[in-house]
């Protein structure tokens, strides 16, 4: 990696750490979904990367664009329920803007990520932030590289980093949201005091590409509240 730019390499290993931190928190991840779905969140990200990872192995010297739509294309194939389509059309989506190339700067990610972002909610029938999703992390997540884009005084690891910040805070703002997508939302009030699995899932995608930039594989989620499913604690893999 250069320091203003993610390589192809990077995204092979960034999507390879995925599976690693969806291996990790699966538990977790079903616990939320536990809590307000059918608790198979964790399972459906682990069977999706896993397939990721195999696909991705068998590519020879892809480009950025081709890792995201074999990324998307795989979770599209193997992730039953929402979340294979929502994080399937992401990838495609924000691949189709890293054709043929072999690596991308904060604009292309901002871009990318604002196609993707509008091909969860195309396909997903409109959720806006609020209604407790995975667009309720990934849509700010899009305005800090959008922002930052603009802004020649940031660089792409603070950019990152600050993704970091602002996904985990905006997966605990779902905690208190009543559901008004998919699944959880069947529950009504009942929804509300709990984290969504999906904003979770986003929180950790988004995070995996800054730690495995900076050497690490990922992170677990080394302790929550049994009660909300909020993050008390973190750790490294
Ligand atoms: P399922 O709900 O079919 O069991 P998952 O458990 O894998 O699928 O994924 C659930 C997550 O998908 C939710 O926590 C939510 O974040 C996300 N989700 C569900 N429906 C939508 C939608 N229409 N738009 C955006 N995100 C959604
Ligand atoms: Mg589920």
């Amino acid at each position: 990696m250069s320091a203003n730019a993610i390589s192809a390499d990077d995204f092979l290993k960034i999507m390879k750490n995925t599976l690693e931190v969806m291996e990790a928190n699966e538990e977790y991840l079903a616990k939320l979904d536990a809590d307000i779905g059918d608790a198979d969140h964790g399972a459906n990200m682990v069977r999706g990367f896993k397939l990721v990872k195999e696909r991705l192995t068998s590519l020879e010297n892809p480009d950025v664009g081709k890792i995201f739509n074999t990324t998307g294309m795989a979770l599209m194939e193997t992730v039953g329920g929402a979340a294979g389509p929502l994080y399937g059309q992401m990838f495609v989506k924000a691949g189709r803007l890293a054709k043929e190339k072999m690596e991308v700067k904060k604009r292309d990610l901002a871009d990318m990520w604002e196609a993707g972002l509008k091909g969860v909610q195309d396909i997903g029938g409109g959720a806006t932030p609020g209604g407790k999703t995975m667009v309720d992390v990934l849509d700010p997540a899009v305005k800090v590289l959008k922002e930052s884009a603009n802004n020649d005084g940031i660089t792409l690891m603070q950019t990152l980093k600050k993704i970091r910040e602002v996904a985990k805070e905006s997966a605990k703002r779902t905690i208190p949201m009543l559901a008004e997508w998919g699944r959880a939302s069947y529950l009504g009030e009942r929804s509300k005091g709990h984290q969504d699995p999906g904003a979770t899932s986003s929180y950790l995608i988004l995070r995996t590409i800054l730690d495995t930039l900076n050497g690490e594989v990922g992170v677990k989620i080394a302790k929550y509240a049994e009660s909300d499913g909020g993050i008390l604690e973190e750790a490294y893999l």
